[in-house]
Order: structure tokens, then C-alpha cells, then sequence
């Protein structure tokens, strides 16, 4: 097992895992983007890098589980973002992972936070936060980035952050707008 998959802090901007783990794709718009999570090692990276579980061994079921977690979480957090009904169904689906590997993979403290135990343990534990953020909203709005389509928590003052990182797509979308203006 190695964690030479590219993650680094650029990758956890979003101000809540569940996020930042939607956000494993180069990009979600226009058009979905290179998967980053696209080997066994590379949801072995993330997991390290996000401080879940470090040095674990997982098989290709548990890469299939997260994708599969990941994908309910953007049906659930792109109504979330635009103030729609969530989708019930996704809502069971995430519900499903959280207690498929609950009960041995993960670890609650007496505060509720979930330490995961195992790699499959894992997705539970993200299955959970993908919960509490969508039952139990963060006082900050879950918004996208208006270029890539990243997930984050509007932190910002006055509620106007529109970019998941002013260094990447805030410079590319300016420079785009110079060059649109100044042909
Ligand atoms: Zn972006």
C-alpha cells in the first residue's frame, strides 16, 4: 500500500468532509471531470490525508462503496445547494452505508462523533457526516463553486464566496473575463 496519491491541502477547502470528499473529482461541471479517486490507493491517501485512518489496506468492494457514497451525496447536496426537497431515496441509499459497517467500523463518542475502525468503516463514518450535514444543516450554506463545481461552506462575510479556491479557479475565471474583455 502506498499514499502517492496527489492529495494535498488544496483538496480539503470545503469546511466539512462529507464535502470534501464529494469533492474528489478534478471537477463536477460543466462536465464531470478526471475521478481522483480512482484506485484502491488513492481512497487510502485520502482517508490519511483527511486524518480518518492512516495505513490501511482496502479492497476494490470498499473503493466501489465509497464512489457509490460519493455519488449519493452530490444527488443529495446539489438540491441542498439550490434550496430543493432532498431526494428521499438518496437520503436511504446514505442511511444504508452508514449502518452497513456501523456496528464493528466505527467508533462514537460520547459527543457523536464517529472514528472510523476499518477502511469500509470508513465510508460509514462519511455516510454519517453526509447525515448530520444534510438533516441537521450547518449554519453556513453548502454552495458550489461557480467554475468547477466543488462543494463548500460559505464561511465567507456577507455569503458571497464563489469560488472553491481563489487560487485556482478565482485566477482562471478572472483571467478569463480580462481576456474576454481585452480581445
Ligand atoms: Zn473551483
Amino acid at each position: 500500500m502506498s499514499t502517492t496519491a496527489p492529495w494535498n491541502d488544496d483538496h480539503f477547502i470545503a469546511g466539512d468532509l462529507a464535502l470534501d470528499f464529494a469533492n474528489t473529482v478534478y471537477r463536477r461541471t460543466p462536465d464531470l471531470g478526471r475521478d481522483l479517486l480512482d484506485s484502491t490507493d488513492a481512497l487510502a491517501g485520502w482517508l490519511d490525508h483527511a486524518g480518518l485512518l492512516s495505513s490501511v489496506d482496502l479492497d476494490d468492494s470498499t473503493l466501489d462503496e465509497a464512489r457509490e457514497l460519493r455519488g449519493l451525496l452530490w444527488r443529495i447536496l446539489d438540491e441542498q445547494k439550490d434550496g430543493r426537497a432532498l431526494p428521499t431515496e438518496a437520503l436511504a441509499g446514505l442511511f444504508g452505508v452508514a449502518r452497513h459497517h456501523l456496528d464493528g467500523g466505527v467508533a462514537v463518542a460520547a459527543d457523536g462523533s464517529a472514528t472510523p475502525l476499518t477502511a469500509k468503516g470508513a465510508c460509514s463514518a462519511l455516510a454519517i457526516q453526509g447525515i448530520r450535514l444534510a438533516l441537521s444543516p450547518h449554519a453556513r450554506p453548502v454552495r458550489t463553486c461557480d467554475r468547477c463545481g466543488w462543494f463548500f461552506l460559505d464561511t465567507s462575510r456577507g455569503r458571497r464566496r464563489r469560488w472553491c479556491s481563489m487560487q485556482t479557479c478565482g485566477n482562471q475565471a478572472k483571467a478569463a473575463r480580462y481576456r474576454s474583455t481585452h480581445p
